[in-house]
């Protein structure tokens, strides 16, 4: 007998929470989420202006939760708590085949497709909470933190490995770099992530942003890109009431 995947059959106690998605180009399909990963200090010059050094160490990642994930050309509020809330654009990318210890050289074979996003900072809370010791969760993972333009499906666009990717505020360009500069490329990323985890269909991974990080305010028009992906763009709009 076939089990029932029926929610409305379900006994829950609420509504159980809305699916989160994100665009993919050409289509009215959309492409489900089930988790958000994110590097950190994937770029040398980035890594620097954090005051670390860049280096081949492991890559560390951090996440943010599925709802987090905003449509292009959202307007999103100033967020609580921070005085120094930070663009960090970002290369991301889907996975659409799920998989444990998947090596490097099969890695691309779980991605769906890959979109230019935005990694929205607290900066301030991020700086404390890693120099306290304690988790970056205030700084990365709160409410309409990572926009997503529409995905490019792989199958039809193939794998990026280089192109340029920037970001500019109210038309001025803040990072400028290239995606061949990543210290940990797709394969590379999928492949370690994967050793920590079980990844999962509609799991997203942003890759990192390279250098150029700064602070945004309300009323500020965000707007980005990747070669082959499209551009991005948000707003910035008066903290909610
Ligand atoms: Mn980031």
């Amino acid at each position: 007998m076939t089990m029932t995947t029926d929610t409305a059959a379900q006994n829950f106690v609420i509504a159980p929470p809305a699916v989160s998605s994100v665009a993919i180009a050409g289509t009215e399909a959309r492409f489900p989420i089930r988790r958000i990963f994110c590097v950190g200090r994937n770029y040398a010059a980035h890594a620097r202006e954090m005051g670390k050094d860049p280096d081949r160490d492991p890559p560390f990642f951090f996440t943010k939760p599925a709802d987090s994930v905003v449509d292009n050309g959202a307007a999103v509020p100033y967020p609580p708590l921070t005085r120094n809330f930070h663009y960090e654009i970002e290369l991301v990318l889907a996975i659409g085949k799920g998989g444990f210890n998947i090596p490097a050289s099969k890695a691309l074979d779980h991605v769906y497709g890959y979109a230019v996003g935005i990694d929205l900072t607290r900066r301030d809370l991020q700086l404390a909470a890693r120099d306290a010791g304690r988790p970056w969760d205030w700084g990365k993972a709160f409410d309409l933190s990572a926009p997503c333009a529409p995905l490019h499906r792989a199958a039809e666009i193939g794998h990026p490995q280089k192109g340029r990717i920037w970001l500019a505020v109210n038309g001025q360009v803040k990072q400028d770099a290239d995606i061949a500069d990543l210290i940990w490329n797709v394969p590379e990323i999928v492949s370690i992530l994967s050793e920590a985890v079980e990844l999962k269909p509609g799991d997203l991974v942003y890759t990192g942003t390279p250098a150029g990080v700064g602070a945004i305010v309300a009323g500020d028009k965000v707007t980005g890109g990747i070669d082959g992906l499209g551009d991005i763009e948000i707003t910035i709009a008066p903290p909610r009431g």
